[in-house]
Order: C-alpha cells, then structure tokens, then sequence
C-alpha cells in the first residue's frame, strides 16, 4: 500500500537500497569514492561515487517518491541542477520562461544558457498566454511557482495542456512549496527542480539541488548528463537531506501556519503599504492555489512605506536575520533589490514591482509570539 506523505518523507514504500546489514535506523553515509568488484563482470551495482553512491541513491528515491517522479538525481547546489537541466538543450534551441524567476536562473540563462546558443524569451506567464511566443524551435517552458520574491502563481495545469499540445517539456522549479504541498509532474509537468539547500534540507546547513523526471527518457539524460559532468551531491550532504527531510511535513505545517498570522499582522500596520501572500484571499494567484496546492506555504514578500524603514527594519531584527536564502527552521529576512535579485536588469525589476521597499520573508517555525515581539520593536 502507498503510504501517505508524511510516512514518505521519512520511509520508502521498498526498502530494497538499504545494504547495510546493522539494522541502522539512520542510513549510513557511504563515504567511499569507488566500490571493489569481486571478479570480472561482477558488481554490487555500484562502481564509481560519481555516478551512484548508496547514501545519494537513498535521497533520490526519497525524493522521486515524494514527487511522483520515475527518478530523482541529486546535484551539488539548486543551480547546478538547473545548470544539467540546461545540458537538454542544444545551440539555435528556444526557451520560454517566466518574468519572475529566482535571480540566480534569470543569470544562468542570459549569460551562460545564451553564450551557449540557446536562445530565451521571458514572458510574463502568470497574465499572458505562452502560445503566440511558441516558434519551430521551441523546446521547453520554465516556470516558477508561487514566484520568488513576488509570489505570482501559474496555472501549472493550464501550462500543461499548452506545453503538451507543442511537444514541450515543461519545468517546474518547486523550491518554494516542496513536494509537501505541491507535486508538479501530477499536474503534467516533465521535470521538477529543487533546491535542496531550503525546504528539504530545512536547517540553512547545506546547499544542493535535485531534478526530478516525469519519464524515462528524460530520465536518462539527466543520468547521463551528471555521470558526464559530475556535479553529484556528495554523501555527507546527501545524509544531511536525508535528515532534514524526514521533518519536511511538521516543518511545512509550522511554517505556514507562523506565515498566515504574520501576514494577517502585518496587514494591520500602517507601515506597510502592501503584504503579497497567496494564502490571503485577496491574492490574484488564491484560487489556482487551491487548485493545485494542498497549502500556501511559508513565504511571504511585503512592502513598507519607504527606503528608510526597510534599512532601519533590517538593521533592529534580532531574532529574525537579515539573510539570503529560505526554507529552513530559521525565520530569514531578505532584501532582493540588493540579494537574490541584484544581477536581475532593473527594468525588469520594476515591471515585477520589485522597488527599493520590498521586503521578502522566509518564515520559520519559531514561536509566533516571538516572531511578532521582533518586528515590533524593529518597526517602532
Ligand atoms: C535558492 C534557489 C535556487 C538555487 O538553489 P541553490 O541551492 O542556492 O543553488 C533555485 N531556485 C529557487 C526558487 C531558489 O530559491
């Protein structure tokens, strides 16, 4: 019997990858770079850690289970998942991605995925249809969703029938809902992305990326694309997913629950001019949300009054940190003008409404009194 999503974080339906004989209850990291073979054409189906190691086999299968995917594999960072999925294209190939991407994948394509040949156009696909924009060439739609910073959400399903339609693949980076409350490839994408380094590993202690495949034969490439380049996740990291992931469920819970009543408080302040959560009602993306979603998440993004406040904002939280990255335990504060999004053109920051007052916040599962008292003595 299939289990349930929180039995998934934690256990494989088949426990066939376990090799060790100990009974461990944690699995055990397989610090080796090459297994021995015990004569000729005999293996123990491992031969070279860059292309399989247990402990990382271990967290594919965890993680292509929680997604619903045929295979998972497991890279260094986020973006050098992003940087193999790239390896699917070939020079005079096209791309269309969303306006609002995270702003390490809006660097990747315009200066190495278009050095490369590949040429890319961004649409703002949460407003307008991706269609008129589909050429000969057209091999894929990339999409975020709900966006970093600006929370704007696709219609996963609608992109779908479109990308199916025009033999497209279609991509998902699922960073900021985690397969916890949002599983892509059910919707009728072809590939997932993650990285690894938020909501799965959880704890802000160590950065990877998985790719996760809808079929075989994009399956294949990815496999032969990491064994050529070799960009695996080493196996003491890939232990530290293991971990963080076995709290994902719990973790996504708290977390959002904290996100609904600091939008709710921040909504009241009169400082702050806007707060931008698709768990609100209000939000335009509220209703495909809870389509395609089973939750909101823990992200929320929201603007002040003015320049001022956000430096003085950042300059008084004391339990919140001002730093970059989100997803884990640790309630974060980021300013992407100037942190994820400093290498974004700023015309298009303004089209995103991306301005110097906006403020994104990846809340955590501290207690939400506590979380409230520090933005009210960072406020006052
Ligand atoms: C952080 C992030 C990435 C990049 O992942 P790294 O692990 O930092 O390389 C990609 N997409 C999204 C949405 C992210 O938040």
């Amino acid at each position: 019997m299939a289990y349930d999503i929180e039995t998934k974080c934690i256990h494989l339906e088949h426990k066939e990858t376990t090799c060790d004989k100990s009974g461990a209850i944690s699995f055990p990291i397989y610090q080796t770079a090459t297994f021995a073979h015990l004569g000729l054409g005999q293996s123990t189906g491992y031969d070279y850690s860059r292309l399989q190691n247990p402990t990382r086999e271990q967290v594919e299968k965890i993680v292509a289970n929680l997604e619903g995917g045929v295979d998972a594999v497991a890279f260094s960072s986020g973006m050098s998942a992003i940087a193999a999925v790239m390896e699917l294209f070939s020079p005079g190939d096209h791309l269309i991605v969303d306006e609002d991407l995270y702003g390490g994948s809006v660097r990747l394509f315009f200066s190495i995925s278009s050095k490369n040949g590949v040429e890319i156009t961004r649409v703002n696909l949460c407003k307008e249809n991706p269609e008129p924009y589909i050429k000969e060439n057209t091999k894929a739609i990339f999409i975020e969703t709900p966006t970093n910073p600006m929370m704007n959400v696709m219609d996963i399903q609608k992109i779908a029938e479109i990308t199916k339609k025009n033999h497209l693949l279609l991509i998902v980076d699922n960073t900021f809902l985690s397969p916890y409350f949002q599983t892509p490839l059910k919707l009728g994408a072809d590939l997932v992305i993650h990285s690894g380094t938020k909501y799965l590993g959880g704890h802000n202690d160590t950065i990877a990326g998985f790719v996760v495949s809808g079929a075989e034969e994009t399956a294949e490439k990815i496999r032969y694309i990491i064994k050529t380049t070799g960009a695996g996740l080493a196996p003491f990291d890939c232990w530290l997913i293991l971990r963080g992931m076995k709290t994902l469920a719990v973790r996504m819970e708290k977390a959002q629950e904290n996100a609904i009543q600091l939008a709710n408080w921040l909504k009241e302040r009169p400082e702050v001019v806007r707060v931008i959560y698709p768990g609100l009602e209000e939000h335009p993306g509220h209703e495909v949300m809870k389509k395609q979603a089973s939750g909101f998440g823990g992200m929320l993004t929201f603007e002040v009054t003015s320049k001022a406040l956000v430096e003085q904002i950042l300059k008084k939280v004391k339990l919140i940190q001002f730093a970059e990255s989100l997803g884990g335990v640790e309630t974060l504060i980021t300013y992407p003008l100037t942190q994820t999004h400093a290498d974004v053109p700023p015309e298009d920051l303004a089209k995103n409404g991306i301005t110097d007052r906006v403020l994104r916040l990846s809340v955590g599962i501290e207690h939400i009194k506590d979380l409230i008292n520090d933005f009210e003595q960072a406020f006052g």
